[in-house]
């Protein structure tokens, strides 16, 4: 295993012939962020603010909030940021935030919605996110949660310009926002598909439920026929297109993103060195023959052993 690991590729990611796939981390902490540097992450493709505050029962300053990024973004240096606002309510409780109790909060106020219940804490956020950007020079990206409609993701933007953020995004994991992306692609400068939640509001199945993994497994047909319609969303506007959800972690999966034309992958750092080697292994041609074995695919099986067989790899 240690000479594989010494024998694995390092560096950006490329595909086999060259076709670079910038490939980031998904961290939530200062000892998350080492990791990233450490696995040879190029940038953080999804920072997860949530779990900064966790433990907080009052709100944390503007300038509590500057030091923690701050001490984030140091981490990476140079290296690109994306930091997501808070995405809490449903699986990520935020005691500080007073949400109301709700009978199903996976489909309550969470994510970008937060705006309707406390928008102050959005917005000092965002203030926050821009002075620690600025402290330290790395270059940063913002991007909301939970966006469902053309006119959240406006008001995203144009907050998060006020803030003094120019490279804003959103993530897209509803199932309205992929079908109406061609009109979120007019507001934001990119889109980070989350697939771990828009598979469990594409399949109705909670993703906290074990029973219902075959639903959230990343081979199911429908999930890549979602983000083909993003990319085709975005193209026309020239918005680009991340995965940060744990199907990016998938090494052959990884590679059926790539065919679809996703154009950077973000994952937990030590999923990093298996994904690297793989794309390596594999041409572009053979990744987006790959994508369409899966989209033309009946079941999650057959999209799994079809995309392999056009990778060359055995299933
Ligand atoms: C996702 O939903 O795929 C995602 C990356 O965000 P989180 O897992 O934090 O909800
Ligand atoms: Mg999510």
């Amino acid at each position: 295993h240690r000479e594989r690991l010494a024998a694995a590729p390092t560096g950006p990611g490329r595909t086999a012939d060259g076709y670079p796939v910038p490939l980031l981390a998904n961290v939530g902490s200062g000892a998350d962020a080492r990791l990233a540097v450490e696995f040879g992450a190029e940038g953080v493709g999804l920072f997860r603010t949530e779990f900064l505050f966790l433990d907080r029962h009052s709100a944390p300053t503007v300038a509590e909030q500057t030091d923690v990024y701050a001490e984030v973004f140091r981490i990476l240096g140079d290296r690109p940021v994306t930091v997501r606002t808070l995405d809490a309510g449903s699986d990520k409780p935020l005691p500080f935030l007073n949400l109301p109790a709700e009978e199903n909060p996976a489909l309550g106020v969470r994510g970008l919605r937060l705006r309707g219940v406390d928008e102050q804490a959005l917005l000092d956020q965002l203030t926050a996110i821009a002075a620690a950007a600025a402290e330290t020079g790395t270059p940063v990206a913002v991007m909301a949660p939970m966006v469902a409609t053309a006119e959240e993701a406006n008001y995203f933007a144009a907050h998060a310009t006020a803030a003094g953020l120019e490279n804003r995004g959103i993530m897209i994991e509803i199932p309205a926002a992929a079908l109406c992306s061609d009109r979120l692609g007019a507001e934001v400068e990119f889109f980070s598909i989350g697939t771990n939640d828009l598979s469990q509001y594409l399949f109705g199945a909670d993703r906290m439920s074990a029973a219902l993994a075959a639903l959230h497994d990343p081979w199911q047909p429908a999930l890549a026929a979602a983000i083909a319609t993003v990319v085709a969303g975005a193209e026309p506007h020239g918005v680009k297109v991340g995965v940060c959800g744990e199907s990016a972690s998938d090494p052959e999966f990884a590679c059926v993103l790539v065919g679809l034309g996703v154009q950077s992958l973000s994952m937990a750092p030590r999923s990093l060195i298996a994904v690297r080697a793989r794309l390596a292994q594999v041409t572009l041609d053979r990744c987006r023959v790959a994508a369409a074995s899966v989209l033309a695919a009946r079941t999650a099986h057959d999209a799994r052993q079809a995309a392999c067989s056009a990778l060359g790899l055995n299933a």
